[in-house]
């Protein structure tokens, strides 16, 4: 039986936003601890929270970017739970009446355009950050005390929720990159893995390919990197595919995928049947977008979005490793396309934006057009006549033509009087190549490189002689 793989992403972002979500105080979770605190996101008693009018606002601008309808009434709820990290006893968060729905991101790759639903996008607040010291790598087990930080407690967080429609490890791992790059564009979150900023948990279940159920999934939590990340599902829809086919049951569970242990069995532990008594946050007032904003004008803000750059670089004919690569940037996208326009075939124009203009300038000050024909022209041109107007592309005033003057020399009517004087003028070298000594053509390319002050296209150069030396 062959199976196939149903997988869902829930993904946090940390919005990047000047103050916190319901309080003044600054963002900053890395600044000294408990330095970024006031009786709102302490939880004090009396204190009141208020909304993060930008917070919304961005929340809104992703939702729309995601292709999702923006809920016209929205509600903040109350999502209990008890933890050290949370000292209201429940985070403020949203249940049935989200910001966002029903969204739907085309998620090109090299089969083609993959479409997947986004089921919500609501906004939320983050929880304080707990230090275990004194054990082990910072684990709770042997520790000696447990510290909390409150500076990250109240920063605004927006939770993303896919629905099931991802197949592979790998597309799973676009997804997300392409996700990642969503946020950043939009301007709204650094999406730093490593800080904190993105996060995210991965739902894993298998089934018979071509059946439409949906069997017991699996939570991964602890995902590093994407890379990582695909790995980890990579394996885990393995050892499902292996448990069923040994007539085991899959079982619901949360995995700790643990980064340093990767081929062993991951830690389990038995997911608790939650409940988190949600209510309306009592507080708080609906929010009603639909009054608030205009979406046409913070839709029509948005810049164009990441997933339709890739569509169009791998529509090119790229490979997918290429298209990524230059999708990582806006600006070397629309270099790309430029060098393109100009006549230059994609593979070599992608490879020219990725391996010689991006390590050396910003392709976003470059003049494109300009530097193409340079470009076009590099078969006859000196490597350093390139190298040097790469350099110079980004400068004010840059113009090919200084570039082009070092054009080679590559017609033969005008190299074949050269080369004809040369071999008249060294007939035993001459002799001596025909007699077998063919190392002798390097010789005579030497000569004519001299006669011609280097302006002679040595592949050009090379045939002549091949040509001539002919007995
Ligand atoms: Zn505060």
């Amino acid at each position: 039986m062959s199976w196939e793989a149903v997988i869902g992403l829930e993904i946090h972002v940390q919005l990047k936003t000047r103050t916190k979500m319901f309080c003044r105080c600054a963002v900053g979770a890395l600044d000294d601890p408990n330095t970024r605190t006031c009786p709102v996101c302490l939880a004090l008693p009396g204190s009141l929270p208020v909304p993060n009018r930008q917070a919304v606002e961005w929340t809104i601008r992703l939702g729309l970017a995601l292709g999702c309808e923006i809920a016209g009434h929205a509600v903040f709820h109350r999502k209990h739970y008890f933890y050290p990290d949370n000292p209201k006893g429940y985070q403020i968060s949203q249940y049935d009446e989200p910001l966002c729905v029903n969204g739907r991101v085309r998620l090109p790759g090299p089969d083609g355009v993959a479409e997947i639903g986004i089921t919500r996008a609501h906004l939320e607040e983050d929880a304080a950050k707990t230090l275990h010291v004194g054990g082990a790598e910072g684990r709770i087990h042997g520790a000696t005390a447990s510290l909390v930080d409150f500076n990250r407690g109240g920063t605004p967080l927006v939770e993303i929720v896919t629905e099931p429609d991802i197949r592979t490890a790998e597309q799973a791992r676009r997804f997300l990159q392409l996700l990642r790059q969503t946020v950043v564009e939009l301007g709204i979150s650094d999406a730093e893995m490593e800080k904190g900023s993105l996060r995210f948990d991965v739902n894993v279940s298998v089934r018979p390919t071509g059946s439409d159920e949906l069997r017991t999934r699996t939570e991964l939590k602890n995902m590093n990197s994407f890379a990582f990340a695909a790995r980890g599902i990579e394996h885990e829809i393995e050892r499902q595919i292996a448990t069923y086919e040994s007539g085991g049951q899959v079982e619901q569970e949360t995995l700790h995928f643990d980064p340093n242990r990767e081929d062993a069995p991951p830690l389990r532990s038995k997911e608790e049947a939650e409940d988190y008594r949600y209510f309306p946050e009592p507080d708080l007032v609906p929010i009603e977008p639909l009054r608030e904003w205009s979406l046409d004008e913070l839709g029509g803000k948005l810049p164009e979005s990441p997933s339709a750059r890739l569509e169009r670089v791998l529509a090119a004919g790229l490979e997918l490793r290429d298209a990524e690569a230059l999708n990582a940037e806006p600006a070397r996208v629309s270099l790309f396309e430029t060098i393109g326009e100009a006549g230059v075939e994609p593979r070599a124009a992608a490879a020219f934006v990725l391996n010689d203009v991006a390590p050396r300038v910003d392709p976003a000050r470059v003049d494109g057009a300009e530097l193409a024909k340079v470009l076009r022209e590099r078969d006859q041109i000196p490597r350093e006549a390139l190298d040097a107007a790469v350099a110079a592309s980004a400068s004010k005033g840059f113009t090919a033509d200084e570039y082009l003057r070092e054009r080679t020399v590559a017609d033969a009517s005008e190299l074949d009087p050269v080369i004809d004087r040369i071999l008249s003028e060294n007939g035993q070298q001459v002799e001596a190549y025909r007699g077998g000594k063919e190392g002798l053509l390097g010789f005579f390319v030497g000569q004519v490189m001299r006669e011609t002050q280097g302006k002679a296209n040595p592949k050009v150069v090379n045939e002549r002689l091949r040509e001539k030396l002919k007995t």
